[in-house]
């Protein structure tokens, strides 16, 4: 093989040592049975392992990966045959058994077209336990020339017999500025960069979604908007607006609802308190400034810390089963 067929053409926003490395391990072709790429959601995961995967499998001589080939073509559509992935299926609470059980069926032949088969297994922290045990079987007694590809934002989900045979590399968030630029650099208007950079906490994905769909983007400000709106109000309003929650988590994916709004009030609760203690507040949320402006002064930084230690906290046991009603009644009544 050529050097210069390694002229690497990956379009990836930070992460410059795991893309480094990667690559390095692209050019030795010296794949280690298991890598698990953790992170924060948006933050390039998927990105990154597509990348990877192309630079594999790639039948272009040199850009590599091209983006164009039927190789490069296929990993995108997730239509390769020698790259099997799976996925959480919407409105499920697990990856099941019967999904890794499919996966194993189709990893174990041998590779059609290139010299590898390589799996991507998305959620991993969303498998149960038997399917964790399945997958655990997998990686334990690996077809020849293959490897697999975790994908997961939380790694305390992840069994630990699965973590300790896989190589984590973890993915930092990006610089803000480097988000900024990025997207400046592609033509947006400078507030919305700033915007967008800043709400995006280091995920270029959630950045770039938005960029793209501006409705969506006002959508979630509303959101967001609604949650500051929510703290001035009056108890009734509180109730009814819980009672909006509850039903949205029964009515779609109960633990997506659940962790996004979570998400959102320690987020918010981040922004109370830095505008409370620091002389120039760089907020998440600079569009929710005046909001944010009247509830920190209601309330103390302690309580502002301890409303953002009851979500965070919230977050973490929102998959035992307990009544989402309760956390919201707690969060909102402080
Ligand atoms: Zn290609």
């Amino acid at each position: 093989m050529k050097e210069d067929k390694f002229l690497y053409n990956w379009n990836i926003l930070g992460h410059v040592n795991i893309v480094q490395y990667l690559q390095k391990i692209v050019k030795k072709k010296n794949f280690l049975n298991t890598y698990l790429f953790s992170g924060a959601e948006d933050v390039g995961k998927k990105t990154v392992a597509r990348y990877f995967v192309s630079s594999i499998f790639c039948s272009s001589e040199e850009n590599i990966p091209c983006n164009k080939c039927n190789d490069c073509l296929e990993i995108k559509n997730l239509t390769h045959p020698d790259l099997i992935s799976v996925s959480l299926e919407e409105g499920k609470k697990n990856i099941s058994i019967e999904q890794i059980r499919d996966f194993r069926d189709k990893f174990s032949l041998t590779p059609m077209r290139s010299e590898f088969k390589i799996g991507i297994i998305n959620d991993t922290d969303r498998l149960n336990p038997e399917s964790s045990n399945a997958l655990l079987k997998i990686i334990e007694e690996p077809p020849k020339n293959s490897f697999i590809i975790l994908i997961a934002r939380d790694t305390d989900k992840i069994l630990p017999t699965i973590k300790s045979r896989s190589q984590n590399i973890i993915f930092g968030g990006v610089k803000q500025k480097e988000i900024y630029d990025y997207l400046v650099d592609g033509g947006a208007d400078k507030n919305l960069a700033q915007e967008l950079s800043r709400f995006s906490g280091g995920a270029p994905g959630v950045a770039m979604a938005y960029l793209k769909n501006p409705k969506e983007w006002e959508k979630r400000k509303q959101d967001l908007r609604e949650i500051i709106e929510i703290m001035q109000s009056s108890i009734n309003e509180k109730f009814k607006w819980i009672e909006n929650i509850v039903d949205k988590s029964r009515t779609q994916d109960s633990y997506s609802v659940l962790s996004k709004t979570l998400i959102d009030f320690m987020r918010i609760a981040r922004d109370l308190c830095i505008f409370k203690t620091d002389k120039h507040p760089e907020l998440i949320h600079p569009f929710l400034q005046e909001g944010i402006k009247v509830v920190s002064e209601k309330y103390k930084v302690e309580k502002l810390l301890e409303f953002y230690n009851f979500a965070n906290n919230s977050r973490n046991i929102i998959f035992e089963n307990v009544n989402p009603r309760l956390i919201f009644e707690n969060l909102l009544l402080i």
